[in-house]
């Protein structure tokens, strides 16, 4: 997408946008949900001519649904909550998986004779300390892998192995393995002390900060809740340090300021702002975005997602942001957040939606981007490592002071699947204890697929996205979210009417 060099502003606004449709549609995403019938994959392709409205009058959705549910929410008003539910079960598509994730265990006892042999072989093998790296391979990490593979819910097999790949110097397998353990384990304490430990090991203070604070504001009642967030602080002031010697050593953020803004005075304020922390940088980037895009001034609009935006912000744990909600006239169905608590809507994204659950959904989700400082490291990142600048270059060629609109630009990279995960995981979390119903997001990825004609080519190089699909199914399975709660279709129209 990024080949031209010679381009007019207008183009690259465009280009910027196109991508983040692609960044959206993937992000946001799929499983075959009965409730909403297919449409044509040709539609994909004039996606950018189209508005939401225009795709969504083609999905033939049951029209009857949104009524159901509305009906549902009239019992729910009255506390007759077996009503409701009764209503809700009655319409609302089946999962495709009735998975959920298996139950942790530490004893290897339980494991069967074959896996209990195993894992004496692995450890009599690690003590042994082979030389060559074949025996590594075949003495321990094999049997390991296809250890946990056969028992995931056997947490110090997991931990072994983040441990051996560390052990002989394999730092990105090592990750990997604890980050998969601590996804479908979030509440496992020696899965994050494992998982911290690495991530200060590899000098990676940030994400050991985000660890931290996930698990403390995912496991509230924990008695070591405290002590996390506490840690997060710590690490948190530790990474700071690191990006202040980073900016002072190196020209790179400068530069990026100097393209971004089309003037040294943006650059160093940029620098500043990134030091200043999450608060200032959110501030600072919100405010470019704002002068940037055309924004919505419905105050009945903005109001009632400050208000469900409020709410669910309030159970998140970061009292310290000015959470602020705002709306961008753009027909493709995008959100965003930026750091320290500014969310930004897409009027796309608010007219694929029909009920106040989905809106919370969605909410909440980026909420927690926010509130686990991904976006923070996003932007602070990709300005440290000259991505940003690299992409910025690459479109411009000289033509330097073009691009002003720096978040956005950022922004637009996507997110790892880690990341997503992560934020699915205190979204889901907030989104069941604010008593909206918990397949709010769910709901509203399945349209988005449907929306970007299921799959083609807009997704076609993220083909994980029907595992993170399946992955909200098992979160919501797993810890006995209400997919039958408060769905505010009639609260939601009648802001939003169709
Ligand atoms: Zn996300």
């Amino acid at each position: 997408m990024f080949y031209l060099n010679k381009i007019n502003k207008k183009t690259l606004i465009a280009l910027i946008t196109g991508f983040a449709i692609a960044v959206s549609t993937n992000n946001l995403v799929y499983a075959q949900s009965p409730g909403f019938k297919n449409i044509s994959s040709q539609a994909l392709d004039k996606t950018a001519q189209f508005t939401i409205a225009q795709v969504y009058q083609q999905l033939n959705f049951d029209n009857n649904y949104y009524q159901n549910l509305s009906e549902a929410d009239n019992f729910y008003r009255q506390g007759n909550l077996n009503q409701a539910k009764e209503i809700q079960q009655r319409v609302k598509p089946a999962f495709n998986s009735t998975e959920t994730f298996p139950s942790a265990f530490d004893d290897a006892g339980k494991l069967d004779a074959r896996g209990q042999q195993s894992w004496q072989n692995i450890n009599t093998a690690i003590k042994n300390d082979p030389e060559l790296p074949e025996q590594v391979t075949a003495q321990i990490f094999e049997p390991l892998q296809s250890l946990i593979k056969d028992n995931p819910g056997f947490i110090p097999g997991h931990i072994l192995l983040a441990d051996t790949h560390d052990l002989y110097g394999e730092e990105e397998p090592a990750l990997e393995v604890i980050e998969k353990a601590s996804e479908m384990y979030p509440a496992r304490e020696d899965v994050l002390d494992t998982k911290i430990d690495l991530l200060l090991l590899y000098d990676q203070p940030l994400e050991a900060s985000i660890a931290a604070r996930e698990f403390a504001f995912n496991n509230p009642n924990h008695p070591n809740s405290k002590a996390y967030q506490e840690a997060a602080n710590q690490y948190f002031a530790q990474y700071k340090k690191k990006l202040n010697s980073k900016v002072t050593t190196s020209g790179i953020l400068g530069t990026i300021g100097q393209v971004a803004t089309g003037n040294e005075f943006g650059a160093l304020e940029i620098g500043q702002v990134l030091l200043a922390g999450e608060k200032a940088a959110g501030q600072s980037f919100a405010q470019n975005i704002k002068a940037q895009s055309q924004m919505v001034n419905n105050n009945e609009q903005l109001k009632y997602i400050n208000d469900v935006g409020q709410k669910l912000a309030k159970l998140m744990g970061r009292d310290e942001f000015d959470y602020e909600f705002n709306i961008i006239e753009d027909p493709t169905p995008n959100a965003f957040a930026l750091p320290g608590g500014k969310i930004f809507f897409h009027t796309g994204m608010l007219e694929l939606m029909d009920s106040e659950a989905e809106l919370a959904g969605v909410l909440a989700h980026e909420i927690a981007h926010s509130v686990l400082s991904h976006s923070y490291k996003q932007i602070g990142e990709s300005a440290l490592t000259g991505t940003a600048a690299n992409l910025i270059s690459s479109v411009l060629g000289n033509e330097a002071g073009a691009v002003s609109n720096v978040g956005g630009l950022l922004l637009s990279q996507k997110f790892s699947r880690d990341k997503e995960k992560q934020s699915d995981i205190l979204g889901l979390r907030v989104l069941d204890a604010a008593g909206y119903s918990a397949d709010g997001l769910y709901n509203v990825m399945a349209k988005l697929k449907k929306v970007s004609g299921g799959g083609a080519t807009l997704l076609s190089s993220h083909p994980a996205s029907e595992e993170r699909m399946r992955y909200l199914e098992e979160l919501i399975q797993t810890n006995g979210y209400n997919r039958y709660g408060y769905e505010g279709v009639d609260a939601y129209r009648q802001v939003f009417p169709r």
